[in-house]
């Protein structure tokens, strides 16, 4: 008889219990499926919410606004620098989402 992750007891028992955690699982995931269209639909609102604050703030000719992500519309950036032969890049990745942007090339500034 195989193990089951250490846990003891039940023995015959274990296989309706694996089909009743499957059972219980599938809702589960239907239901967190449910709520994950939900909760894109609210990030996509928000985000575009900070999209016009920001277009609003470019309209007055106020300073921009800190970077945000722009899959999820988080402030919590982070810029990795990456050295090349060909010259000095970056990358920002939202702390939040994981999301990464693309490769973009930063000016070095001239020696003094
Ligand atoms: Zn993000």
């Amino acid at each position: 008889m195989a193990r089951k992750k250490g846990k003891k007891g039940s023995g015959s028992k274990d296989d309706r219990n694996d089909w009743h955690r499957f059972n219980k699982f599938k809702e589960e995931n239907e239901k967190l499926r449910k709520e994950v269209s939900k909760l894109r639909k609210l990030v996509d609102s928000v985000l575009v919410d900070r999209l016009q604050k920001k277009q609003d703030r470019v309209d007055n000719n106020e300073s921009a606004i800190e970077p945000v992500c722009e899959r999820c519309g988080n402030t919590d950036l982070v810029s990795i620098p990456i050295s090349r032969p060909d010259g000095k890049f970056e990358i920002i990745t939202c702390k939040s989402c994981n999301h990464r942007s693309p490769l973009k090339k930063i000016k070095e500034p001239k020696p003094e």
